[in-house]
């Protein structure tokens, strides 16, 4: 493990287990509006509109969704399925290859792309043959920035080496490994069997193939799972030297999300339990020398996200955190959404549907939002507290302050001086519930978010 320079600002020393906050179900706020303000009113034609008035010189970044998986991990939240057909996956990058093209022309010829993220699902099921198709695609449609990131989401169980070397020929530069847990009780309770060996092997590929960059997500509040666990997990992504690590609560939402059925609700871990999980990943990392990123994000200290957020330029996207500071991200594939100034859109979710619209030369936009002035001073309020955990209150907020925000300044986990205000070292963990105070969509909806921590 290489030694690193002290974290300037740490959360390391003991968090403050207040259930009242920590139990509360809200959202993660990855984007403002919600989801369920999204309406049918913004179609193809609205968008056509909006990516053809971008400014001449727009710096764009692209994520495409893979919605495909070899076997569904029980634990999962995203919007992916195990391919049942003789081989949906080859008819899916057909109607990408569709959609890349129905974009490209849409916006100004300045537009330069300088982000493309690959996620899913698992990308790494594509064939090689597919990926270089796909790439040939891009770079027929849009023009990349010569500096460009490009980065994949990987399952480390699907990564051979042809595959690596695949997205690498393409200009990869960053690996996302999902590893979660590295003890195999864990695992096998929710159907990701993965060997310490097989990370390891796809990081080494990886950087053989010269992708540097290599970030880790990894979870707690996984059924059976312990502070050990997550220690062993947060430990094993440092001795690797990765240069991120995200670290993600797991969210129960069997009612929503059927597979999580094969979960035992019975052995996972409550209350303060979890929250202990989420500290011990926190305090491993930062003693490991990684600099604590918004509230569940970990950074090298020369790594760009961490420049990002020493600069105040760190963003949050449908992604999570980034130092991406494009000013729209256009979302390609079945369920993508994407974010224009002044408006959010979203493609049709079923990927069967989404193959047939683009078969039919159809435009696969199906609902969409328009943000108002009040909805984007919310969007840049709740964004900067996110990022920064301290904020410029906007003098022209819409009424008087929130009253709830009285909640968490009474709490400690805040303090508001003139129209600053600021997370206190003890609030940090519980910024979604600060940034909750600012949301007037959030209605308490049980079952409908995840858990605060
Ligand atoms: S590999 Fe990732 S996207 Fe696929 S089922 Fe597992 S967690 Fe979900």
């Amino acid at each position: 493990m290489i030694a690193r320079a002290r974290p300037e600002k740490s959360t390391a020393r003991r968090w403050v287990y207040m259930p009242e906050f920590a139990q509360e179900q809200l959202p993660r706020y990855t984007s403002y509006p919600p989801a369920n303000r999204f309406h049918g009113g913004i179609g193809p034609g609205a968008v056509a509109a909006a990516l053809e008035s971008l400014p001449a010189d727009s710096k764009l970044s692209l994520y495409i969704h893979i919605p495909y998986c070899q076997k569904l991990c029980w634990y999962c939240g995203c919007h992916t399925s195990v391919p049942t057909q003789a081989d949906p996956v080859d008819s899916y990058v057909d109607a990408l290859e569709a959609e890349m093209s129905q974009v490209g022309a849409l916006l100004p010829a300045d537009a330069r792309v300088s982000h493309l993220h690959f996620g899913g699902g698992s990308p790494d099921i594509l064939r090689p043959a597919q990926i270089d198709r796909l790439f040939a695609a891009l770079r027929r449609n849009f023009a990349f920035a010569r500096y460009a990131e490009i980065a994949t989401e990987s399952d480390p169980r699907g990564l051979s080496s042809d595959v690596i070397g695949a997205f690498a020929r393409n200009g990869l530069s960053r690996a996302s490994l999902g590893v979660q847990v590295l003890d195999a009780g864990v695992q096998e309770r929710i159907n990701r069997i993965q060997p310490r060996e097989s990370i390891e092997a796809a990081i080494a590929g990886l950087r053989r193939a010269g992708v540097e960059s290599i970030n880790v997500d990894m979870m707690y509040g996984l059924p059976g799972q312990t502070i050990d666990h997550v220690v062993e997990t947060a430990t094993f992504a440092a001795m690797q030297d990765v240069d991120r690590v995200a670290v993600f609560g797991y969210a129960h939402v069997p009612w929503m999300k059927k597979h999580q059925k094969g979960i035992d609700t019975n052995e996972l871990p409550e209350g303060e339990a979890r929250f202990r999980q989420a500290e011990a990943a926190a305090r491993t990392l930062e003693q490991a020398g990684y600099l604590p990123i918004g509230f569940d994000h970990f950074a090298a200290p020369g790594d760009s996200m961490a420049t990002a957020e020493r600069r105040g330029a760190l963003r949050r996207n449908f992604q999570g955190y980034t130092d991406d500071d494009a000013i729209a991200l256009i979302g390609l594939g079945a369920s993508s959404i994407s974010s224009l100034p002044g408006m959010i859109y979203q493609n049709v979710a079923d990927s069967g549907r989404y193959r047939e619209a683009l078969s039919e030369r159809r435009s696969p936009v199906v609902r969409g939002v328009l943000l108002s002035d009040t909805d984007q001073r919310v969007a840049r309020t709740i964004e900067r507290l996110m990022c920064d955990f301290t904020v410029e209150l906007p003098d022209e907020w819409p009424q008087a302050l929130p009253l709830n925000l009285a909640r968490v300044i009474n709490a400690g986990l805040a303090e508001l001086s003139g129209r600053t205000l600021n997370v206190t070292a003890q609030g940090r963990p519980y910024v979604r519930n600060i940034a909750a105070c600012f949301d007037p969509d959030l209605a308490p909806q049980p079952g409908r978010h995840s858990l605060a921590i």
